[in-house]
């Protein structure tokens, strides 16, 4: 048995890093040819390293900073402490500064203070489950329960894009601008992993244009699900439209429209179901959601739902009332892959392959990269989350940080390098 005091944390580390990103478009613009991230690293008096990976953005990176003062000589065996202290730093405007008063981003959904305590408690939160698994030698998914499977589906997550940054070369992915750009894209990402579910990503182009690229999937890869997500880019109206489009067709229809009415509506007139991560990323949004049938699929993201615990919380809530869960994924590495793998095998009812950016990374932190097999990752039965880090990689990527004056993810500013006058769109688009 380990000692009482070995899980508790003797030291916290916290590491900004900038990772580099391909021009992948959405509503609001471009991703930047660098992203921000954040990796935690908690040491317990065992001299267990745990790990966290979240947003690098200065709002996160400022209170988590603030919390990691204060982390040591708590237990990552008993995370109630840890969440009294995100609670306290959150609440600290001066500590904050303007942080808690951050204007909504538009593709996650809304942006108050507490989302901002579930984002910063998630990622020291996994990296206490690490370190803890760690000292007790067993696996994440062991502390959450018990995996139910030894595979995780992710989806082939497709995107829009440019052949290239602006001014830079074009990358080994080429554009993807048109159906057939799509279809290529989703051949290559199929061929390198495995993938039997796409997505893919809308809310650039009008609407027919998009209802045409899915129509050149479903005919290049019969039977595989489909989706689309145009991050509420449409009128209610125009949902209803693309939802009978494109019945029969698509899996689910992601985030037509914005905000629960509207969603409900979409819902109501074409029995389409309804994917989000933008109208209900908060339990304080379940109940009315729930209650219009606004929302079939909810896509969860221990990122900012508050942790792995809190997932599985969310799964319940959601198999009680008949709405499926799946999982949201937003730019990340290995550290993030590997927590939203140990979770994913825990929830019972997972029906839908979860979303992942990670194969647009060409980056990680860790010392083994995942790959995908039949478009899965395997479960680790390591300690912990069963990824260790690189940390030449790591101070490569914070001195790339240090060296940068990119604080901050702003697809809009990005889309501006190429269209001075760009500002993302109001809603609805179309
Ligand atoms: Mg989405």
């Amino acid at each position: 048995m380990p000692q009482p005091t070995a899980s508790r944390v003797a030291d916290v580390r916290v590491t900004p890093i900038l990772i580099t990103d391909p021009p992948l478009l959405n509503l609001q613009g471009v991703h930047q040819p660098l992203t921000p991230r954040t990796v935690v690293e908690v040491r317990t008096a065992s001299g267990h390293v745990g790990l966290g990976e979240t947003y690098g953005d200065t709002e996160y990176l400022t209170a988590i900073e603030a919390v990691a003062a204060r982390l040591e000589g708590t237990d990552t065996a008993r995370p109630a402490d840890l969440r009294t202290i995100v609670d306290q730093v959150c609440d600290s405007a001066a500590t904050l500064g303007s942080a808690a008063d951050v204007p909504a981003s538009g593709l996650r959904g809304k942006r108050d203070l507490g989302k901002l305590k579930a984002s910063v408690f998630a990622a020291f939160e996994t990296a206490y489950l690490d370190a803890w698994a760690r000292v007790l030698g067993v696996p994440v998914h062991a502390l959450l329960g018990g995996r139910v499977r030894d595979r995780v589906d992710y989806s082939a997550y497709l995107f829009y894009k440019w052949a290239g940054h602006p001014g830079a070369e074009p990358d080994a992915w080429g554009a993807a601008l048109d159906p057939d750009g799509v279809v290529e894209q989703a051949r290559a990402l199929i061929d390198r992993n495995g993938f039997r579910s796409i997505k893919l990503k809308g809310g650039v182009f009008a609407p027919d244009a998009e209802i045409a690229a899915i129509r050149a999937l479903h005919r290049a890869f019969p039977g595989l699900p489909l989706r689309l997500d145009p991050n509420s880019a449409w009128s209610a109206e125009t949902g209803v439209y693309v939802a009978r489009e494109l019945a029969g067709v698509l899996e689910y229809l992601e985030d037509p429209t914005a905000g629960i009415d509207a969603m409900a509506e979409v819902h109501a007139a074409t029995g389409m179901p309804l994917a989000t991560n933008m109208c209900v990323t908060g339990f304080d949004e379940v109940p009315e959601a729930f209650a219009k049938r606004a929302v079939q699929v909810v896509l969860s993201d221990h990122h900012y739902w508050g942790g792995l615990r809190a997932t599985l919380d969310l799964a319940a809530l959601c198999r009680t009332h008949g709405v499926a869960v799946s999982m949201h994924s937003n730019t990340h590495l290995g550290i993030s892959l590997a927590a939203m793998t140990h979770v994913a095998a825990v929830v019972p009812d997972l029906h839908h392959a979860c979303d992942t950016h990670r194969p647009w990374q060409d980056e990680d932190v860790i010392t083994r990269p995942h790959t995908f097999h039949g478009g899965a990752v395997e479960v680790s039965d390591a300690p912990g989350l069963g990824v260790e880090l690189d940390r030449d990689r790591l101070a490569d990527l914070h001195r790339r940080w240090a060296d940068s004056d990119v604080r901050d993810r702003d697809d809009a500013a990005a889309m501006r390098a190429v269209d001075p006058d760009w500002h993302a769109p109001r809603l609805p688009r179309w």
